[in-house]
């Protein structure tokens, strides 16, 4: 199948899902290691949203992807390193893995000086003994707090990524919990609960997901 058959098979089947959870649902195609060709398949079929990991990688295919189609947005979903953390804030509109407090200042520093509002989600680490990857929800409160000490920052929401379970039925607790700490907090700018991929997206949109990352099933294996 094509890369757009497959996204649209994903398609129907998040709509189909979020109908049952009654909620909206978007789509981050993950398009990491992926070459543009395949990029540009979607962005033909007006699919808007990508999701990459490293800067490196991401830079030139979204300066030619953003020279030949409008309104396309790129999500930062890799590790947060400082030395990259200009780059990223110059060349993504939203930034998912904010895991560590001392990027803040630095995120609204940059943003600052390129004249923008960096839209950004806190990742949260639910199942801490298995990842590393996170801030603890204990901490949640006061991250929350101190970013909206921030005039470059927009906070929008949340995201999760649990550890790698074969039955992904093991990972509904987590989902679940990840929720209930999304909706502690939810309002009109906070909304985006960001988790499920391409092996557990109708699990994550069930208990209450609004933006899936999808990769593999939409790009084919990762080359
Ligand atoms: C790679 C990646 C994805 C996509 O994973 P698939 O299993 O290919 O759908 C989603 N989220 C993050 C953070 C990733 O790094």
């Amino acid at each position: 199948m094509s890369v757009i058959e497959n996204y649209n098979e994903i398609l129907n089947s998040v709509k189909e899902v979020s109908k049952q959870a009654n909620h909206h649902v978007d789509i981050l195609a993950v398009s990491k290691t992926q070459c543009v060709e395949k990029m540009t398949e979607l962005a033909l079929n007006n699919v808007k949203m990508f999701g990459e990991s490293k800067v490196q990688e991401a830079v030139p295919k979204i300066e030619y992807l953003s020279s030949k189609y409008n309104d396309l947005e790129f999500h930062f979903i890799g590790k947060v390193q400082t030395n990259k953390l200009k780059k990223i804030v110059e060349y993504f509109s939203l930034i998912h893995s904010v895991d560590r407090l001392d990027v803040l200042p630095l995120i609204d520093k940059y943003a600052h000086e390129l004249n923008k509002k960096q839209n950004i989600l806190i990742q949260i680490n639910i199942a801490y003994e298995m990842q590393k990857n996170g801030i603890d929800p204990v901490l949640l409160d006061d991250i929350i707090k101190s970013a909206l000490d921030y005039k470059n920052i927009t906070l929008k929401g949340l995201m999760f990524m649990p550890p790698y379970e074969e039955d992904v039925t093991k990972n509904i607790p987590y989902f679940k919990q990840a929720a209930a700490l999304f909706y502690k907090y939810k309002n009109d700018t906070f909304n985006i609960l960001s988790m499920g991929m391409s092996h557990d997206f109708k699990e994550a949109v069930m208990c209450g997901a609004t933006l899936v990352r999808v990769g593999t099933s939409i790009f084919g294996e990762r080359v």
